[in-house]
């Protein structure tokens, strides 16, 4: 184990009372943290179930979990909570759905889902649904600044605010209706709760004594007042953070959290830490010169001993083909001549959609790789279905989930039938599934009709049954089978090999509930099913399935994605105006923002940092010029090392003549 430098080493010790790390990127914030909880079990007698840790991504709190899990072994560590706020609040609504008044098996909405709701809301009120996307997000921040749809009216500036806002409150009664909450209540509920049940908030304040947040500085309002509720007087509090490191404002977060600390606990300790044990000198300096252009609350120095180390190189490329191209090549080269290990590579982006022919190219060099985000495992039409027969299990009352299965695999239900079950149960104020039992319906659909959707619920009843009183993952191998649905896959999926993997899809799935049910129960003995699919929808499967694939591969992700995380070879590509800084930040001048992202980006670096831009590039299916990105010219220049530049220049040079020579020849035919 590495010794720690006198400044962690307060950090760590100082348990008394509140504590604020404040420190630049590889400066050990996140060591602190994990070698904390260390120290408070094993030599301040703290139970572990006393300590929480919570950060903000599912890759964050693995990568910590992982690291003290090195660090305490055993039954020492049993109990701790070391998740991302998100999982904590589901945990809370989880033990508390009584006085929530949930029932217990509720739904959890993931976007999609939320977008949908929103989507039929807008319908049904004859509106426009062009703005799905922008009214969810508009919900998404009044439920992040704890905004009731009551306090978003009054606030509404315009008629597109009032649009909103009226969609926030339909939306509400209706994920009420379903028995569902969204990712944005699994912060908002708890804090309500604890707001309106103090006796509540005492009990879960003497269960989680002492709490330590990683990236502090991307809190919003409700995670805010989250970790203010949790603490309360005691101040058993650390939080760690870096305000240049700030990159999701546009969720909300509020990186002046970190000075409101000072207010909030008067006798707030702060320690300031300086050594990057990440970086070469170079990257470190590259990172700092550049960051030196956004105005700075707090002064921060971070030196480092690692070697001044390699130069950045910067690539040009004609286009986006040749930079991906060029990026799988180098990554081979290197691994075949200097036999560097896929894993030990990075390769990072401003938007998901530039992996996509990076993903080509990587293929195309047989240069293996793995993909966080993107298209997540979740979002596939397989998954969504069967989790939607999950959900109806669970929670009956769930229409999203209803619809989308009551028909798949077909079972001569038509749109007419649902249209009248619809407006029966919107009358009498009940779910789909229980208006299919009421007598009423005999009167409105034809006995047929009634019959077949009879005959699913009780069905489904049947399966839940069996899930409460035997081996639940058998009950649902069982339902995949009843239903056939391996069948309608082949039936419905254009080629054979593309059904397989479908097909694979779900059987991975189930596998997954098994291993997730059991670890649940290592805590929770009485964890059921509801517990494991709540638990499902809420962790990126995906990222999970690399979890427990430690092959040798490249990694791919966004640098929103790679906060916290480090590579000893990093490529950033796109590195161009309208690109990073993105072409919204540019329109809104937001620039600061993409200045941190960089920084972000950089300082994930650990000895080598490549940087790829293409000179051309297609947008909606045309070639447009691509400027290079201003945060190259932020850079030192000794400190790079530029490949391309001519050639490119050269060619554009000789392309701009062609057009003058053809718009001559054009002028002089006229
Ligand atoms: P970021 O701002 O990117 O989240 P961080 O401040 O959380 O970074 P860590 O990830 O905790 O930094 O540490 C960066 C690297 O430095 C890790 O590889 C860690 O193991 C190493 N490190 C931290 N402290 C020490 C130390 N005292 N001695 C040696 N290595 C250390
Ligand atoms: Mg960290």
């Amino acid at each position: 184990m590495s010794s720690l430098n006198p400044r962690q080493k307060e950090a760590v010790e100082y348990v008394g009372g509140p504590l604020l790390v404040l420190a630049g990127a590889g400066s050990g914030k996140t060591s602190v943290i994990t070698r904390k909880i260390a120290y408070m079990i094993e030599k301040c007698g703290v139970e572990a179930r006393h300590i929480a840790a919570v950060t903000f991504t599912n890759k964050a709190s693995r990568e910590m979990k992982e690291r003290v899990g090195q660090l305490v072994k055993g039954r020492a560590a049993r109990g701790l909570t070391v998740s991302t706020f998100h999982n904590l609040g589901l945990n809370i609504i989880r033990r508390e759905h009584k006085v929530l008044g949930l029932k217990s098996a509720f739904s959890l909405f993931d976007d999609q889902d939320s977008k949908a709701l929103l989507k039929d809301l807008l319908l049904h009120h004859n509106e426009d649904t062009d703005q799905v996307d922008s009214i969810a997000h508009q919900i998404s921040n009044w439920k992040n600044d704890m905004l009731t749809p009551e306090q978003a009216l009054v606030q509404a500036a315009g008629p597109d605010d009032i649009r909103a806002a009226r969609a926030y409150e339909s939306y509400n009664l209706h994920l009420k209706a379903y028995n569902a909450v969204d990712f944005d209540d699994l912060i908002l509920t708890p804090v309500m709760l604890f707001h309106n049940h103090p006796e509540v908030l005492e009990r879960w304040q003497g269960r989680i004594r002492y709490l330590l947040v990683d990236e502090y500085q991307d809190t919003n309002l409700s995670q805010y007042r989250l970790v203010r509720q949790l603490v309360g007087h005691r101040g058993g509090l650390t939080v760690v953070g870096d305000d240049d490191q700030s990159i999701y404002a546009w969720r909300g977060a509020r990186p002046e959290n970190l000075v409101q600390l000072n207010e909030d606990f008067p006798s707030l300790r702060v320690v300031k830490l300086e050594q990057n044990y990440r970086s070469t000198g170079r990257i470190l300096k590259a990172a700092n010169t550049l960051i030196a252009n956004n105005p700075h609350v707090f002064d921060k120095t971070l030196w480092s001993d690692m070697g001044f180390g390699d130069p950045i190189r910067v690539i040009y490329n004609r286009n986006e083909e040749t930079e991906c191209e060029r990026i799988a090549t180098e990554i081979l080269d290197r691994h075949l001549r200097k036999a560097v290990p896929f894993r030990d590579f990075a390769i990072l982006y401003r938007g998901n959609f530039q992996a996509r022919l990076l993903e080509v190219k990587l293929q195309a060099y047989q240069v293996p790789y793995k993909l966080s985000g993107g298209t997540s495992f979740f979002s596939r039409a397989e998954i969504k279905d069967l989790m939607a027969y999950l959900k109806v299990l669970i929670n009956p009352d769930d229409d999203n989930a209803f619809l989308r299965i009551i028909n798949t695999p077909r079972r001569e239900i038509g749109p007419g039938t649902l249209q009248k079950l619809g407006s029966y149960a919107s009358e009498r104020q009940v779910s789909m599934f229980a208006a299919c039992d009421e007598m009423g319906l005999e009167q409105l659909l034809p006995a047929q009709a009634v019959d077949r959707l009879r005959r699913f619920c009780s069905w489904m009843q049947r399966l839940y049954q069996q899930c409460q009183q035997s081996d639940p993952v058998a009950a649902i191998r069982e339902m995949i089978l009843d239903i056939d649905y391996e069948g309608w896959i082949y039936q419905n999926t254009a080629s054979e090999a593309a059904a397989q993997k479908r097909v694979q899809n779900i059987w991975f799935l189930v596998d997954s509930i098994r291993s997730t049910m059991e670890r649940l129960q290592e805590d929770d003995p009485d964890a059921g099913i509801e517990e494991t699919i709540a638990r499902l929808i809420l962790l990126d499967l995906l990222e999970r399935q690399e979890e427990e694939d430690d092959s040798d591969r490249v990694q791919l992700m966004t640098l929103h994605a790679s906060k916290g995380l480090e590579f000893p070879h990093v490529f950033m590509m796109g590195m161009e105006e309208e690109l990073l800084p993105h072409r919204n930040s540019i329109e809104t001048d937001n620039i600061e923002e993409e200045r941190r992202l960089a920084y972000v980006g950089i300082t994930r670096a650990r000895q080598t940092l490549t940087m790829t831009l293409a000179k051309q590039r297609k947008q909606y299916g045309e070639l447009v010029d691509c400027m290079p990105s201003r945060f190259l010219d932020e850079i030192p220049q000794e400190d790079l090392e530029i490949e391309g530049q001519e050639r490119c220049q050269e060619q554009n040079r000789a392309r701009g003549k062609a057009t003058l020579n053809s718009l001559k020849s054009l002028l002089d035919g006229l």
